[in-house]
């Protein structure tokens, strides 16, 4: 993977979770405890410290030591299982992977997030958007990148009628329905932003 296109890829997704952490600690406040902005800002602002360190590594390696800083500073429930997610992409991905790697490295990469959180699909999560998302991925096709994009909106949009069943928010039983689930929008955020910076890097 190209240095400059790696440190793009790096500097978006930090930034725009940085960029957004008062809007996820409102969500966070409406179904949990208001700490996921933060709680992510922490996390990110700690790979933005090293961008240039972190993108002169290999991807594989570059991923691993996101997912390390994530882990470590991160915290709460969000902190291991976002950790899980970076840590096999960088034990699956390779140096320079096709649109079908990636594929199969996100599948992994979410599985492995779902035997952590003992979650899957459908329990108001971040795996709502990480799941299908990986979905449309493997489905490959024309306009990849756009669809992508769109099927991460779609996906955070639909966890506001769902009630949680995992994490903080299922306390909450009923009263969780009406919100968005602050995983599945900073999971959303994500994606956004690498498929922007790939959009652009065509
Ligand atoms: P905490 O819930 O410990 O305060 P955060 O607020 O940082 O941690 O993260 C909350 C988010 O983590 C939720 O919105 C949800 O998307 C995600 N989450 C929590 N528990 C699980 C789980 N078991 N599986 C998948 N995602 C989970
Ligand atoms: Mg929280």
């Amino acid at each position: 993977m190209d240095q400059a296109l790696q440190k793009r890829l790096i500097e978006a997704v930090a930034s725009t979770v940085i960029a957004h952490a008062e809007e996820l600690t409102s969500l966070d406040s409406a179904i949990g405890d208001g700490d996921h902005g933060l709680n992510m800002k922490r996390g990110f602002t700690e790979v933005m410290a090293d961008v240039d360190g972190l993108a002169a590594k290999p991807l594989p390696d570059a991923l691993r030591a996101i997912g390390t800083k994530l882990v470590m500073k991160i915290g709460g429930a969000s902190g291991p299982l976002y950790g899980t997610l970076f840590l096999t992409l960088g034990k699956e991905l390779a140096d320079a992977p096709t649109p079908s790697d990636a594929a199969r490295a996100f599948g992994v990469a979410v599985a492995a997030v779902m035997a952590r959180g003992k979650s899957e699909p459908g329990q108001k999560t971040m795996l709502d958007v990480l799941a299908p998302t990986q979905a449309e991925l493997a489905a490959g096709g024309d306009d990849l990148l756009a669809r992508l994009k769109s099927r991460a909106a779609a996906s955070a949009e639909a966890t506001v009628p769902m009630r949680a069943i995992r994490g903080r928010a299922s306390f909450l039983g009923e009263r969780s329905i009406g919100h968005m689930d602050p995983g599945a929008r900073s999971s959303w955020l994500m994606i956004e932003a690498v498929c922007d910076v790939l959009a652009r890097s065509h």
